[in-house]
C-alpha cells in the first residue's frame, strides 16, 4: 500500500506516494537535499521490498531508501495516535539518504551497488563505534540534518504545520520568512548526538 492511505492530519503525501508540493518544499529546506530529488521520490510501505537490511536496528522500526523510493514500516504508526509529526520527522531524515542512493543511479545494478556501499559503511562504523555504529555512520550524520533542523524549527517557532502543509504558496511564503533562522540552524547542526538515544 501507499503510505498516503494513512489518515494523517497533516497532508504530506499525494495519493500516488509522492510528496505534496508543500511537503517537498519544507523537506528540501530542512534537509538541503535538492528539491527535484525530493519531488521524484516516492514513499512506499516497507512490505513491498524483498531485501533484508541487516544493519537496520529493529528498535527504530523506521524506514530506508532505495533508489528514489523511501520505504516506511507501516507498523511504526500506533493505533489511536496521530502519526503526522513523527511521520514528517522520520521523512525529514529519510530524504537525507536520497543523495546517497542517487550517486548509484536507479537501475537494479545501481541499487544493488548502493546497498553494498551502504552495508560497507555501516559495517565499518560498527567496528569502530560498537553498538552506536548505525548512528555514527557518516551517511547517518548527513541524513539526520533534516530531522534536526525541522525539530528545532518546530521547537522555536511552533508553526502550525497542519495549516502550512495545505498549500504550496503558504509554505513557500513561510519558508522565506524563516530564511535566516534556517541558515542559523544549518550552521548549528551538531551531527547526530548519542544523548537522548
Ligand atoms: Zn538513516
Amino acid at each position: 500500500m501507499h503510505m498516503s492511505q494513512l489518515r494523517t492530519a497533516m497532508r504530506i503525501l499525494e495519493e500516488n506516494g509522492h510528496f505534496t508540493s508543500a511537503a517537498a518544499l519544507l523537506l528540501a529546506a530542512v534537509s538541503k537535499v535538492p528539491l527535484a530529488m525530493i519531488e521524484r521520490a516516492v514513499v512506499l510501505s516497507k512490505r513491498r521490498n524483498w531485501l533484508h537490511f541487516p544493519w537496520y536496528p529493529k528498535s527504530r522500526g523506521g524506514a530506508f531508501v532505495l533508489g528514489e523510493k523511501v520505504y516506511v514500516s507501516d507498523h511504526f504508526v500506533q493505533p489511536n495516535e496521530d502519526p503526522s509529526l513523527r511521520f514528517l520527522l522520520l521523512l525529514a531524515h529519510e530524504v537525507g539518504h536520497l543523495p546517497h542512493a542517487d550517486q548509484w543511479g536507479i537501475s537494479p545494478w545501481g541499487r544493488a551497488k548502493f546497498v553494498l556501499w551502504a552495508t560497507g559503511h555501516y559495517a565499518r562504523s560498527s567496528l569502530l563505534n560498537g553498538r552506536h555504529g548505525h548512528r555514527k555512520a557518516r551517511i547517518e550524520q548527513e541524513a539526520e540534518r533534516g530531522r534536526w533542523v525541522l525539530s528545532e524549527l518546530i521547537r522555536i517557532n511552533r508553526p502550525s504545520l497542519e495549516e502550512l502543509l495545505r498549500t504550496k504558496d503558504g509554505m513557500a511564503a513561510w519558508l522565506s520568512q524563516q530564511r535566516s533562522m534556517l541558515k542559523e540552524l544549518h550552521a548549528k547542526y551538531p551531527g547526530w548526538t548519542l544523548t537522548g538515544a
